[in-house]
């Protein structure tokens, strides 16, 4: 029988692993950690019965996977939940860019701006069956609906600072700019409208939800998966140089540096020197707050949404992102901000509620951010500080030590500029290929990127088969 192993068990690896094993090959999936999901893990911390997700929190991306959807994972128990409100951008002024799950009571709250809202995400979100395999594959790859795809694509290598200036008001460009800067990128910069374009258009689609009981229900219905299909999951296992087990095929959830050093000499030497060097982006410092109940915003919608982004207009928006990629810590970092609890409330105790967050800081950044974070709360919600019970903090350091994929607390897996968006570790039309046969790169350093659709894992292992 024909044998596969997977190094890494995030969404990728756990997708990689069920692709394989759908189709009959005998597969081993090796996670360092204790427990398979790498970035969408859940953790019960600072009070008992509080419910917090490690690393990825709400899931567009997930939720209008098209190889996640093709699971049933609801089988697993896997629960979809949604708040009020998709996402909300407060300013200074108490008024708010507001995301609903309809592009169009999105585009009647926006004002003057709902026809630019309308013309942007209107077609895209109606054909997203259409347009969702491509825009969630190797981009560039013959779509099969060239004219729906157009309609998503053609803005797509604008700066965000271009589309910005669709919108007129203040509320709608610091909307677009919140999500936007997910891409951990320059706002002016060509392609850094994509990651947003697409985290609007599935979320538009399919709603900005989390897991029921937290993301580490995405990794146990996948778990599940795979066992069902006969695959074997060792955990506590970090494959090093020399550890690969003999395999016919072998697929790498990991950072591109990473299986450049356990590959070794192996790989032809100039894909080699592209995986080492990877160019990383930026860092997240995350902190979890319990909080007495919940986050006192001035702006009424941001009590009701699961996602509240915190930056000011657009301008500061594009400021910061403009400065963690120069390696500079901006004074009032970009911070997002998650309220699962209002989609899900068996993550709260009582009057006790988990607030997510994390700060947008430059790659690697030794700093403490927590006071940065909580004056960014307050800044939209004061009296926040005062019910706050307790934190839990990461910082760059302990995300890397916790993920070895996010090296310096680059939760992107790899600076998505143009090329790296595009193409992954090299330039190439086989971005999961390392070179050496039967062996492919399967994570979100691969395209088409970060989130946990597990859409990597699903087009390398899809590859891995072809070539069989
Ligand atoms: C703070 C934070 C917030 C985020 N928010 C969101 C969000 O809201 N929505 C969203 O969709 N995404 C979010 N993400 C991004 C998302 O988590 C990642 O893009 C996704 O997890 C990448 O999946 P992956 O399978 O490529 O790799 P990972 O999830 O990084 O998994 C890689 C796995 O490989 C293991 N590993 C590493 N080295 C070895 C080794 N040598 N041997 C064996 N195992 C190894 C790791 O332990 C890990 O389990 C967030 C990430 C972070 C950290």
């Amino acid at each position: 029988m024909t044998t596969g192993t997977v190094v890494g068990g995030g969404p990728n690896g756990l997708a990689a692993a069920i692709t394989l094993a759908r189709a009959g090959v005998e597969t081993t999936l090796l996670e360092a950690g204790d427990t398979v999901g790498g970035g969408v893990r859940s953790f019960e911390a600072i009070v008992p019965g509080l419910i917090h997700d490690h690393c990825a929190a709400i899931h567009p991306m997930a939720v209008g996977s098209p190889f996640l959807r093709s699971l049933n994972l609801e089988r697993h128990g896997l629960r979809w939940l949604s708040a009020e409100l998709e996402c909300v951008h407060p300013l200074d002024d108490g008024s708010a860019g507001v995301l609903r799950r309809s592009v169009e009571d999105t585009a009647r709250g926006l004002g003057p701006d709902g026809a630019a809202w309308r013309a942007l995400f209107g077609r895209p979100v109606r054909n997203f069956d259409k347009i969702g395999p491509s825009m969630l594959g190797p981009l560039l790859r013959m779509p099969r609906h060239p004219l729906a795809l157009a309609g998503f694509g053609a803005p797509t290598p604008l700066p965000a600072a271009a589309l910005a200036r669709a919108f007129r008001t203040p509320q709608a460009r610091g909307l677009w700019g919140g999500v936007a800067a997910h891409a951990f990128r320059p706002l002016h910069e060509p392609m850094s409208s994509a990651i947003g374009k697409g985290m609007l258009t599935a979320g538009h689609a399919f709603g900005w939800q989390v897991a029921e009981g937290g993301s580490g229900a995405i990794a146990a219905a996948l778990a599940a998966e795979l066992l069902a299909l006969g695959g074997r999951i060792e955990t506590g296992v970090t494959v090093g140089a020399g550890d690969l087990p003999a395999s016919d095929v072998t697929l790498f959830d990991l950072d591109p540096a990473q299986v450049a050093r356990i590959v070794g000499d192996r790989m032809p030497p100039r894909i080699r020197r592209a995986f080492s060097g990877f160019r990383r982006g930026p860092g997240a410092f995350k902190v979890d707050f319990a909080v007495e109940d919940g986050v006192p915003w001035t702006n009424p919608d941001a009590r009701r949404s699961s996602t509240v982004h915190l930056g000011g207009e657009f301008a500061e928006v594009a400021a910061t992102e403009r400065a963690i990629t120069a390696g500079r810590m901006p004074e009032r970092p970009f911070v997002l901000v998650g309220q699962q609890y209002l989609a899900d409330p068996s993550r709260s105790a009582g009057d006790v509620h988990p607030i997510w967050s994390y700060a947008h800081v430059p790659h690697g950044y030794t700093g403490d951010a927590t006071e940065a974070i909580i004056a960014q709360i307050e800044r939209f919600a004061p009296g926040f500080r005062n019910r706050i019970i307790g934190t839990a903090v990461c910082t760059t350091t302990e995300m890397s030590r916790y993920n070895a994929n996010f090296v310096g607390g680059d939760i992107n897996t790899g600076s998505k500029d143009p090329l790296q968006l595009v193409f992954g570790p090299r330039i190439t039309l086989q971005p999961y290929d390392t070179g050496v046969p039967g062996m492919y790169l399967c994570s979100a350093a691969t395209p088409p990127g970060p989130a946990a659709h597990g859409m990597c894992g699903y087009h390398a292992a899809t590859r891995a088969l072809a070539r069989m």
